[in-house]
């Protein structure tokens, strides 16, 4: 009886290893390269701050975070949905429960590394291979591939009877995603867009008084608008400038419009709860002696780091009135210079280019090359947008290869 068919799938992400699983259970002969010592180490570190698996949000509203691609990734997700995710993971005896803004993170006993754990045995069961510190370096001919074992720094020629390439983004170098994989590819002519940071911090130049009196500060339950686009949430000041959910929502229109040359400036609602006839009147009240601080404490329960910031960005008029006053509040402007490094970024925008693959994610210059995961250009939001984006390309790419070897 002939053997079935050979999958190499280079990156051990979540990406990767979702297609390596689908395989193996499809029945293919499956061996996973990873270029590190260990697989998953970015989905280990998304662990750290609260780990947001999916979402539960409706699947319109779910798909329209991917912007531009919403189209592609209604399909993505109808393919390997949210709820299939959070049953996949109950497969690994990994249990969620859905939090505050929809998220859905695995119940607190479970920590990322139990899930990794999990997984991987599951691969195991199923016989997939696993190759690590198998750098992968570039294409060779029209099928095979070239990898460096750097156990002992020789370089394999691997031939398989199919491809799915998933080697993430460009942030977060230290985990293995290091976007060093696009120059292979423009080598074959395959066309990537520049990767750029997505859901990172913005860029103030806050005065020296300013950084070293506030440091770094939440301010919570704000509104932070970029043109027509806002959000709600809690931002952190720091010595830099800002991070938080709200900034990194808006990381791709505020590249935008610095990318457009002209000043790129966020606003933020610091009473958003408020209409602007509620805060007015609050403002209307006797200040009866109260110093601002004293005052806007009191009225608004808006303390430390407030007064501050107000200080720093508007000029002392625009606190001398009542209507003034709840102008500034409802639209404190912060002139942004820019974001924050690719490096530090939770993810990357950019990646293999989508004219370069077919609908089932194969490159259209190489027969039998699937890509899956951060490396295709699409971005979202956090909120779980990002790993659901991820298992469900690759459940997708998976798909695609069996459909392709079928043939
Ligand atoms: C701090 C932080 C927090 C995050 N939190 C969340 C969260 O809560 N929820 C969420 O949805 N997302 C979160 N993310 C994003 C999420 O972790 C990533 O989007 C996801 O891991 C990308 O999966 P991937 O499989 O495409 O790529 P990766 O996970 O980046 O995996 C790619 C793999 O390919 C390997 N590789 C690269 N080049 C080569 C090569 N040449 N040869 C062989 N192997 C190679 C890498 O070593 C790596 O193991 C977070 C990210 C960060 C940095």
């Amino acid at each position: 009886m002939a053997l079935p068919s050979s999958v190499a799938i280079i990156g051990g992400g979540p990406a990767g290893l979702l297609a390596a699983q689908r395989l193996a259970e499809a029945g293919y002969r499956v061996t996973v390269y990873e270029a590190q010592a260990t697989v998953g180490r970015k989905f280990l570190v998304a662990g750290h701050g609260g780990f947001n698996l999916t979402n539960a949000e409706d699947a319109t509203s779910f798909s329209a975070r991917y912007g531009q691609q919403q189209g592609i990734f209604q399909e993505f997700l109808r393919h390997f949905s949210p709820h299939e995710l959070r049953e996949w993971a109950a497969s690994l005896g990994i249990h969620t429960f859905v939090g505050t803004s929809n998220r859905v993170f695995p119940l607190a006993v479970h920590k990322p590394a139990d899930l990794l754990r999990a997984w991987l045995s599951r691969l195991q069961e199923l016989g997939v291979r696993l190759r690590t510190r198998h750098r992968w370096l570039g294409f060779v001919g029209a099928t095979s591939l070239l990898v460096r074992d750097e156990t002992t720094d020789q370089e394999l020629e691997i031939s398989s009877d199919a491809t799915v390439l998933a080697l993430g983004g460009a942030s977060w170098a230290k985990t293995g995603s290091d976007g060093n994989w696009v120059s292979a590819f423009e080598a074959v002519g395959v066309k990537c867009v520049p990767f750029a940071p997505s859901n990172c911090g913005a860029e103030v130049a806050w005065s020296a008084f300013f950084q070293t009196k506030v440091g770094r500060m939440p301010l919570k339950n704000i509104a932070l608008h970029c043109g027509t686009e806002w959000v709600r949430g809690e931002v952190m000041l720091t010595e830099y400038g800002l991070e938080g959910t709200p900034v990194y929502a808006l990381t791709p229109a505020l590249r935008a419009a610095l990318s457009a040359g002209t000043p790129a400036l966020l606003h933020l609602d610091l009473k958003p709860d408020l209409s602007d006839e509620q805060l007015l009147t609050k403002l209307q009240k006797p200040r009866a002696g109260r110093s601002l601080p004293d005052f806007l404490r009191q009225q608004l329960r808006l303390g430390a780091p407030v007064p501050t910031l107000l200080r720093e960005v508007a000029p002392p008029e625009a606190t001398a009135t009542p209507p003034a006053l709840a102008q500034l509040l409802r639209r404190v402007p912060l002139p942004i210079q820019g974001l924050r490094p690719l490096d530090e970024a939770i993810s990357s925008a950019g990646g293999v280019a989508w004219p370069e693959l077919n609908k089932h994610l194969m490159l259209r210059r190489r027969p039998g090359t699937f890509v899956a995961g951060e490396m295709l250009d699409w971005e979202a939001p956090t909120g779980g947008y990002l790993l659901q984006g991820c298992f469900s390309t690759g459940a997708w790419a998976a798909q695609g290869v069996a459909q392709w070897l079928r043939k």
